[in-house]
């Protein structure tokens, strides 16, 4: 079995936003020579997520707005979180959004079903952040 390891850094302008990472994805799958087997990739941080959706600008308009509603993240002070830093939001929206994916890796292709794009989802941003992509296999 082969392995392959890769981070991808991040530093968004905005406190929030998403970024499609598939292309980032495809490129390592490309490298690692696998042809049969699982990437893993996940977010490093607690205020940020990877997830599976459609990329489609409405849709991530929806998704904020949706976030907003679950998780505002004003006022600072409804959270028992904050304080030396204000990011409560940003650790309950990661939760929901997920840490992570799993694609299967076919005739070394991400095997997706229709409109899958694979999504970086920033909660607090302005700082570097990472994700890992993990791929195992033959
Ligand atoms: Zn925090």
């Amino acid at each position: 079995m082969k392995s392959f390891r890769r981070e991808l850094w991040f530093e968004l302008d905005n406190r929030r936003g998403l970024v499609n990472i598939t292309s980032q994805v495809q490129q390592a799958l490309g490298e690692s020579g696998i042809k049969e087997g699982l990437v893993l990739v996940n977010a490093m941080h607690i205020t940020s997520s990877v997830f599976i959706n459609d990329d489609e600008s409405g849709l991530h308009n929806d998704f904020e707005v949706w976030l907003e509603k679950l998780a505002p993240e004003k006022p600072y002070s409804q959270y028992r979180h904050n304080g030396s830093e204000n990011n409560a939001d940003a650790h309950l929206k990661r939760t929901i959004m997920g840490r992570e994916v799993v694609v299967a890796v076919t005739e070394g292709k991400l095997d997706f079903g229709p409109w899958e794009q694979i999504f970086y989802g920033e909660f607090d941003g302005k700082r570097r952040k990472r994700v890992l992509i993990k791929i195992i296999g033959e």
